[in-house]
């Protein structure tokens, strides 16, 4: 069933493609789980796009230099050990660049995701809706919960191999740009300006001592509100991108970059539909009236 609806999507994402083949599109990938879909998935935008690196984006940005015809670019949020393990081999082959914004609180460390500790402590389906519901809370009020939820479980707290820094550039070396994602991942829409004030110090110090991108940001979520951004462009946050699942309107905002989401496992035709931004086009439009 899915698939016949994809068969038929696929029929109007090529003419959707068309008509805006020269806005930039953004993908925001998290994982690689599967790197033999993921191969099928570079072998196509290959073929297909023109990928870019944040050099041309920035060019672009605040040069007023042309992007070329049919531009893409592909980032990762998080710094998933999964995109070093499955990613490195597959981004020096196709020689493809790329950006990965990390959470720089995480770096050297075995420290899980803060959503995969609360899903560690909270069996199935619970504990996945659990770390989706304190989204919604103050920032706050989620570390409070998360601190009390490790302290009163019968279940020792969840360790995760994260990326080091040698791991970092590594990947830096085949490619890979790495930007700015905040040093814990809170959501910026929840926090207080203090702690806003606090996440972008401290990343951007720490991103800066490793050499990286630290003023190139992607807002944990995609959340983000006025205030917020207010202390990016205080900060001297110079690009941040969004998690809107929107391809860009052709005068692309610095600080308002929209990424369309994707799956390293998804299979090539429903990949298409997303990337022409197809997808995303009846997906507002169905939220817009439901
Ligand atoms: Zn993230």
């Amino acid at each position: 069933m899915r698939q016949r609806l994809y068969d038929t999507l696929n029929y109007f994402q090529k003419i959707y493609s068309k008509i805006y083949s020269n806005n930039l599109r953004v993908l925001a990938y998290h994982t690689i789980n599967d790197s033999s879909e993921f191969e099928k998935q570079i072998k196509y935008l290959k073929e297909n796009f023109n990928i870019i690196d944040l050099d041309i984006l920035e060019g672009h940005l605040f040069k007023n230099k042309k992007l070329p015809s049919k531009p893409l670019l592909i980032t990762f949020d998080d710094g998933d050990i999964s995109v070093y393990n499955n990613g490195l081999s597959l981004f020096t082959k196709y020689n493809i660049p790329s950006i990965l914004f990390v959470i720089t609180s995480l770096i050297n460390t075995t420290k899980p995701f803060w959503w995969d500790q609360i899903r560690h402590h909270i069996d199935g389906e619970k504990g996945e809706s659990k770390s989706w519901e304190v989204k919604h809370w103050s920032n706050k009020q989620r570390i409070t919960y998360i601190e009390k939820l490790i302290l009163e479980s019968p279940k020792a707290p969840l360790n995760a191999e994260q990326l080091s820094s040698s791991q970092l550039n590594d990947l830096n070396k085949s490619g890979m740009e790495i930007g700015n994602h905040s040093s814990t991942h809170p959501m910026f829409d929840q926090c207080e300006t203090e702690e806003i004030k606090d996440e972008l110090q401290t990343s951007i110090s720490c991103l800066k001592d490793l050499g990286f991108h630290y003023n190139v940001f992607a807002y944990p979520n995609g959340n983000y509100d006025n205030s917020s951004e207010q202390e990016l462009v205080n900060s001297g946050i110079k690009m941040a991108f969004l998690f809107d699942h929107k391809i860009n309107k052709r005068k692309v905002d610095p600080l308002r970059i929209s990424r369309i989401r994707v799956d390293s496992n998804t299979n090539l035709k429903e990949f298409k539909v997303k990337v022409s931004g197809f997808h995303s086009y009846i997906y507002h439009n169905f939220r817009k009236n439901s």
